[in-house]
């Protein structure tokens, strides 16, 4: 998808702080980090959020829960816990059109989020 920043970033066009990879996935650093560890877990394929979902990515989201959960144990989140954050559209405050899973964790997470 042209002028798309996740896509670009999956492509390699654009440098990122990659913490993981496979064919259907890449996860990096935020650059913008609300937490001491924040990073995001994309499917490279281009679903601009949430409501794209189909069933045909059933299989897709299975890996994305496998891969957060594996990156959290290895950055040390997985013990005392973190947050999986998907903002959808305007009022969700997603601020990239391209669907990604934020994981938020090192420090205790307020409720509600402001
Ligand atoms: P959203 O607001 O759409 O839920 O989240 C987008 C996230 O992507 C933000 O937390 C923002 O800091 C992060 N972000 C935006 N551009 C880049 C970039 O070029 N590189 C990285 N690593 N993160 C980015
Ligand atoms: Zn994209």
């Amino acid at each position: 998808m042209a002028d798309c920043i996740f896509c670009k970033i999956a492509v390699k066009e654009i440098p990122a702080d990659l913490i993981y990879e496979d064919e259907n996935l890449v996860a990096f650093n935020d650059i913008n980090p609300q937490a001491p560890v924040h990073f995001l877990v994309v499917p490279k394929k281009h679903i601009v959020n949430l409501l794209e979902l189909g069933p045909a990515d059933a299989g897709l989201l299975a890996q994305v829960h496998r891969v957060i959960v594996s990156l959290a144990r290895k950055r040390g989140i997985a013990d005392a816990g973190f947050r999986v954050v998907i903002n959808t559209k305007e009022n969700g405050g997603q601020t990239v059109p391209h669907l990604h899973f934020h994981v938020l964790g090192g420090r205790f997470m307020d409720w509600p989020p402001g």
